[in-house]
């Protein structure tokens, strides 16, 4: 993952700008009804990385924060609702971040779903990724096996 340009990204409205100044790695969908709510859409593909290496350029008064659940915060833009992040509990020294902001969502390309069963069945997951029930078995910050990060 060396030599990877440096990504930016912000908010629909221009409000927010970012950069990532690390190569962001585990990217995938996830079809949780949170995410279909907050984005209006049957899922929401998110990249991750270190917490340090997302760094905020402009903006940053305009953001919005949500804890959307007790395990995860999202932030947004207060000026045109775009999702940016989400943190969650488990993972605190990485950031999650919406691929849709990035300036290039191309750049990178989702490897499996989670929550695969809430997405609406209209959504086509026929395209040969890892389809988990709920997060993945090896989700960093979790007990082996576990696939909730509720707060149980
Ligand atoms: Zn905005
Ligand atoms: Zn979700």
């Amino acid at each position: 993952m060396a030599n990877v340009a440096r990504m930016t990204g912000g908010c629909a409205c221009g409000a927010v700008r970012f950069r990532l100044d690390a190569a962001p790695y585990d990217t995938g969908w996830c079809h949780c009804r949170i995410c279909q709510h907050v984005s209006g859409a049957p899922g929401m593909v998110f990249t991750t990385v270190p917490l340090a290496a997302l760094v905020m350029e402009q903006g940053e008064d305009r953001i919005g924060r949500f804890r959307s659940t007790a395990f995860g915060e999202r932030r947004f833009c207060r000026d045109c609702g775009a999702p940016l992040t989400i943190h969650v509990r488990h993972q605190r020294g990485e950031i999650d971040i919406a691929v849709g902001a990035l300036d290039d969502p191309g750049a990178v390309a989702p490897g499996f779903h989670l929550y695969a069963p809430e997405a609406p069945a209209w959504f086509s997951l026929d395209d040969n990724l890892p389809a988990w029930p709920a997060l993945r078995p090896d989700t960093r910050g979790l007990e082996p096996g576990r696939t909730e990060a509720g707060d149980g």
